[in-house]
């Protein structure tokens, strides 16, 4: 494992010029037939951009000399910039990755049998707080635009491809946002990247090795098979609102049945039928890992097409939670095997470079002043949630 150096906050300058690397085909088509040109430019530009990995407009041999010289006066292909990099024992491998304003975010790529799985931050810290993630303690600073997104996976693509990268032939097969933040309140940037990472210009993923996770802001997912076919995983953490309010704060604007009702709106709009919502549920010793949770997980989820996915909590600096044990993770899991659900454990990948779930940090400018609270509640105020016992 390679320490990375701190991310100082000096602060870079935005670009004055257009940033193509962020606008998805209708943008670029747009900003094509503005400069009169015709609008296959877009599909030319996203190529080299995203498939190509290619910066300069001078190497973009199929436009002409006088685009190519009219593009680099009023535009720029501006991925953000890599600070550091670690490589865990497991394989896993974490970015700190600086933004325009000097905040850092993390993206994680997690190589696992044939596949490759790239975790992508969507905000700049979060405003969510919830009480077991290390993201929220770092407080907020703005949602990264679309160029900041898509720019984690240009990034993660270019340097597994690097002749000295990868020892095995490593590339990425999907894409979760996981990472920082929560997407649905970064609504317009991320269902741009997300176009981008199924794009067949760009990325070319399969809808379903693209998920978006939330926490559940159910008026943007409501909105939100109405753009985008995404697949849709939620963070649910708990069987029932009293617990949930304790975990995921914003469950008490978005209650947990508004929730599920939403999200089965959402599979409703898509056209393939078949598909289903990942129930994310990060398993905490003594607080939701007890086997009435697993009943009565099971009997919430009854009518909701889904698979759930149990997440062993990981623990951070300050954290106060206990990871679940394995008896109880597996009864969890048998339980609700026994209830018919498909449930799988995740493993957990990354820990020795803080890269595991709910691990990822960055180097929040926080404006919510949360993070400096949260240092001195810490120390004298610890409370756990009530445990509802089973
Ligand atoms: N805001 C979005 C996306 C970011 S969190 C959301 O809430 O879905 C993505 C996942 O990380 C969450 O489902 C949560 O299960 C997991 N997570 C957060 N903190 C964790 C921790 N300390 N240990 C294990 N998983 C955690």
């Amino acid at each position: 494992m390679k320490t990375p150096p701190a991310c100082d906050s000096a602060v870079s300058t935005p670009g004055l010029k257009t940033n193509l690397l962020g606008l998805g085909e209708q943008k670029l088509i747009d900003f094509f037939e503005n400069l009169g040109e015709r609008k296959f430019r877009a599909a030319q530009i996203m190529k080299w951009v995203h498939v190509r990995g290619v910066t300069d407009f001078a190497q973009m041999t199929d436009l002409s000399k006088s685009l190519r010289e009219r593009l680099a006066s009023i535009a720029e292909v501006r991925p953000p910039e890599v600070v550091s990099r670690s490589d865990s024992e497991d394989g896993t491998i974490k970015w700190l990755i600086r933004t325009d304003g000097g905040s850092c975010i993390e993206a994680v790529f997690i190589p696992e049998n044939g596949r490759g799985t790239l975790c992508v931050s969507s905000q700049i810290g979060c405003s969510l707080d919830c009480s077991f993630c290390a993201t929220g303690k770092q407080g907020f600073n703005r949602d990264l635009n679309t160029a900041e997104i898509i720019g984690q996976v240009w990034i993660a693509l270019r340097e597994l491809t690097l002749p000295e990268a990868a020892p095995n032939n490593r590339a990425v097969t999907n894409v979760v946002l996981m990472g920082m933040g929560e997407p649905l309140l970064n609504f317009d940037n991320v269902v741009e990247a997300v176009n981008l990472m199924m794009h067949d210009c760009a990325y070319g993923l399969s809808k379903r090795r693209v998920t978006l996770s939330t926490a559940g802001v159910v008026p943007a997912l409501d909105k939100l098979g109405d753009v985008t076919d995404v697949s849709l995983a939620i963070s649910l953490h708990a069987p029932n609102d009293e617990l949930r309010d304790q975990l995921v704060p914003l469950n008490r604007k978005y209650p947990i049945a508004a929730l599920l009702d939403s999200a089965r709106r959402y599979l409703q709009k898509l056209p393939d039928q078949r598909r289903k919502i990942t129930i994310e549920y990060t398993l905490i010793d003594q607080v939701n890992d007890r086997q009435v949770h697993a009943r009565q997980l099971a009997e919430l989820l009854g009518n909701t097409p889904c698979k759930i996915n149990l997440i062993p909590f990981n623990p951070f600096p300050g954290s106060n939670y206990r990871r679940v044990s394995n008896n109880a993770m597996y009864r969890f899991r048998d339980i609700l095997h026994e209830a018919g659900y498909t449930a799988t454990v995740r493993t957990t990948r990354g820990s020795d470079i803080a890269a595991a779930c709910g691990q990822l940090a960055g180097e929040v400018n926080d404006r919510t002043r949360r993070s400096q609270r949260y240092r001195n509640e810490k120390v004298n105020n610890w409370q756990p949630v009530n445990i509802i016992s089973g």
